[in-house]
């Protein structure tokens, strides 16, 4: 395993790998590593003949209020797993590395489409998010050129939202969205899951819940979509703190829906004491 913290030097390294025309996988990640981000790494090890994988807990993507300074970063233990996963290259810049200019979030693309995308849910909550993630993102894809770029389901708006960049942008990268990793409670795992106390981790469990019996009644039938996401906010909310979002959704636009669908997508944003949690399920309707 390769470890690179010059971006010069990775753009060259990738450039040799292309000339061989071997395919790339790359998963960017902010680190502190879990079995969610590892399947992603495996399933690129799989399908294609190299993979890289970038550790950068991004400047640009965090509000002022936010986690970055207490953001985990285990930094060995990560490079243990990857070495143990044989990952071929680990990039590690460093913030004046990925933003020689300051922090700026600068892609203005005209007519793109990415940022209708990414206005509604965590975009409402968290302004300047996805900006920060576009930009890190495409710097990234500039240097590595990968075949194909694999992200979690988890993390749905962004998946959604790097799709359409890509499309916008027309990169040619294959965008992979792998299906979100979960705990054997049904939290679904996330670096920031290790800031929940033993209490707030057993609360926490309830937001899977809720989403999957969500789940569970659209496909039934059971109600209007408007009470049905009544009743699971009602559930949810005596487990947790605050609720900043729990929407049902066209999958591909993440507009809100009032009328059931054959594909929906329900999502949710809370906070379980100090910590943030994000959860979805796709909903397929057979009738
Ligand atoms: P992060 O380090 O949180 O920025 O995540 C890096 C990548 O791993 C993103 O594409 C995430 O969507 C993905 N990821 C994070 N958690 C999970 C999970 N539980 N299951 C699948 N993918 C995940």
């Amino acid at each position: 395993m390769k470890l690179i913290r010059d971006p010069e030097k990775l753009q060259r390294e990738f450039q040799k790998v292309r000339e061989r025309e071997k395919s790339i996988g790359f998963v960017p990640t902010m680190g502190a590593l879990h079995e969610g981000h590892l399947s992603l790494v495996r399933t690129s090890k799989r399908d294609n003949d190299l993979t890289v994988v970038s550790i950068f807990v991004n400047p640009a993507q965090f509000g002022p209020q936010e986690d970055l300074d207490r953001y985990p970063r285990p930094i060995r233990r990560d490079l243990g797993f990857l070495r143990a996963a044989k990952v071929d290259f680990v990039f590690v810049p460093s913030a004046r590395a990925m933003y020689p200019e300051g922090l700026v979030r600068p892609l203005r693309i005209k007519n793109a489409k990415w940022p209708r995308l990414a206005k509604g849910l965590c975009g409402k909550f968290r302004p300047g998010h996805f900006q920060g993630v576009v930009t890190i993102v495409a710097k990234l894809l500039d240097r590595v050129r990968p075949s194909r770029l694999y992200v979690g389901a988890k993390d749905y708006q962004q998946a959604r939202v790097l799709s359409q960049l890509v499309s916008d942008l027309g990169m040619g990268v294959k965008v992979c969205v792998m299906p979100t990793v979960r705990e054997k409670d049904g939290l679904a795992m996330s670096s920031r899951n290790r800031y929940l106390s033993k209490p707030d981790r057993l609360r926490a469990r309830m937001f899977s819940r809720v989403l999957f019996q969500l789940r569970s009644d659209l496909k039934k039938n059971k109600a209007s979509i408007t009470t049905l996401k009544a009743q699971a906010l009602r559930k949810l909310k005596p487990y947790v703190d605050r609720v900043q979002y729990l929407e049902i959704a066209d999958p591909v636009t993440l507009r809100s829906l009032k009328r059931s669908q054959k594909k929906m997508i329900a999502l949710g944003a809370c906070f379980v004491g100090k910590t943030r949690l994000i959860d979805n399920v796709t909903i397929q309707i057979n009738r």
